[in-house]
């Protein structure tokens, strides 16, 4: 697929109309294309141009023009970007006068970053980071995102990675020359070392996923009996009718979902039909997906009717363990003593609302508190691996075995970064990327 030495061409601004739109070229006919579509005379490296972009004799557009040239651009290639005005009309002719020069064609997915990558500009993980800035939708995410990109995992594994292959240098010394006996105190150290990291990864994995979370969003869903007020909570939550309100029972059969940006934090609201077992059958197979719902959040507000208060509904077996906060709603309705940690609300009248809110932001805070996060599975997998080959290493005696493990040891980090092994993984980790990045 990926052919070194093609000139590529996309759209790297979002479609549509807009004041400006950035078309970047990247490859060895860059610079050419600037002769072809401009009347720049001598085009160089960190300037600003602004110029007529025309195709023969037809007037296109008149745009700024840039040459990044290699390796110093995002790409590491010779880079020239277009930015033009916008509008379809305009975007679509000046890539269609791209496409009649000899040696460009259209960038794939990822290409841009891709090639990036093959050229040492940034590692997987670097990329990874940038593909999630690219998608941050809060701050936090934002946060976790751009110090991806900048290096901060990568440090991490790298140095970790480092650490092994000086060992594994040392180690192979001493294979080379048999008649050497390896100190029983270096071989000490290099145990040492090993115990040491595989501590280290442990702790790093045990990060409750946090991590991924922030990517994917933090799952809160509202759970109870019919009638107690769920979707009027979620709807007093996100103060937006995003529920249908009713007071007919078990009418909430699907799940109704609201993304929500809260302080920072990516948080995906769930409103789950009535947890009440039911004859009726779409109303038992809503109730059925609802548990399951709530068996995948992190987070479980459960209604209850304030007039039964204190004695809440059973919350079903498979949800035991989850993280939950009891709120007592219709609070309007009844007289119950109010006490500091009991959580009494009106959905109707908003009471109580604020005070839930800080608790949930607080709970955010907390279980998104700490170092450096694992972002993706696929790090997770080979830090696993990573250190099963560490505990296999200290378990042997042998060097040339104790070797072969602290090389898949290294190899399992270096899948990460991607510095071995890398072509495997391009065609995975780029195929979320978007054309033009
Ligand atoms: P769900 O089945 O749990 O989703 O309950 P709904 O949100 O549909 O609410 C059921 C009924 O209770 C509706 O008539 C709501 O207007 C009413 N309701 C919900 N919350 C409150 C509240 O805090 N106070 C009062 N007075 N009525 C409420």
């Amino acid at each position: 697929m990926y052919q070194n030495g093609d000139t590529i061409y996309a759209l790297a601004s979002g479609f549509g109309t807009a004041g400006v739109a950035v078309i970047r070229v990247s490859g060895p006919h860059a610079k050419l294309t600037a002769r072809r579509l401009t009347t720049i005379k001598k085009l160089e490296p960190g300037r600003v141009y602004f110029s007529v972009i025309k195709d023969g004799r037809k007037l296109l557009d008149k745009a700024i023009v840039l040459y990044f040239k290699a390796p110093h651009s995002f790409t590491g290639e010779d880079i020239v970007e277009y930015q033009v005005h916008g509008g379809r009309g305009v975007i679509s002719s000046v890539m269609q006068a791209l496409s009649k020069i000899d040696g460009l064609r259209p960038a794939e997915r990822g290409e841009y970053s891709r090639r990036a990558v093959i050229n040492g500009k940034m590692d997987l993980t670097e990329a990874e980071g940038l593909l999630d800035l690219i998608h941050a939708e809060t701050d936090e995410q934002r946060k976790q995102a751009l110090a991806q990109m900048d290096g901060n995992l990568s440090a991490l594994y790298e140095g970790w990675r480092q650490k092994l292959v000086h060992h594994l240098a040392y180690a192979e010394a001493f294979i080379d020359f048999p008649e050497e006996e390896i100190p029983p105190e270096k071989e000490h150290e290099i145990d040492g070392d090993i115990q040491k990291l595989i501590k280290n990864i442990e702790k790093h994995l045990d990060d409750n996923r946090r991590g991924e979370r922030l990517r994917d969003g933090y799952q809160i869903a509202i759970v109870g009996v019919p009638n107690v007020g769920k979707s009027s909570l979620i709807n007093a939550l996100t103060k937006r009718e995003v529920a249908i309100v009713s007071q007919t029972a078990g009418t909430t059969r699907d799940i109704v979902e609201a993304h929500l940006d809260v302080a920072g934090f990516p948080v995906i609201l769930a409103d789950t039909a009535g947890l009440r077992e039911s004859q009726e059958e779409i109303e038992a197979e809503g109730i059925r997906r609802a548990v399951k719902k709530a068996e995948k959040a992190d987070l479980i507000l459960f209604v209850q009717d304030a007039k039964r208060y204190p004695k809440a509904e059973k919350l079903p077996k498979v949800l035991a363990r989850k993280k939950v906060i009891t709120i007592w709603n219709k609070k309007d309705l009844c007289k119950v003593k109010e006490n500091k940690t009991d959580f009494f609300v009106s959905a109707k009248t908003g009471k109580g609302i604020q005070r839930l809110w800080d608790e949930i932001k607080t709970i955010l805070t907390n279980s998104f508190a700490g170092g450096m996060a694992i972002t993706r599975e696929r790090y997770r997998v080979a830090l696993k691996q990573c250190v099963e080959h560490l505990k296999d290493a200290l378990r042997v005696q042998e060097l040339e075995l104790k070797t072969e493990d602290l090389r898949l040891a290294a190899r399992a980090l270096g899948r990460i970064t991607g510095r071995i092994e890398v072509d495997e993984l391009l065609d995975v980790i780029f195929k979320d990327f978007c054309i033009g990045k």
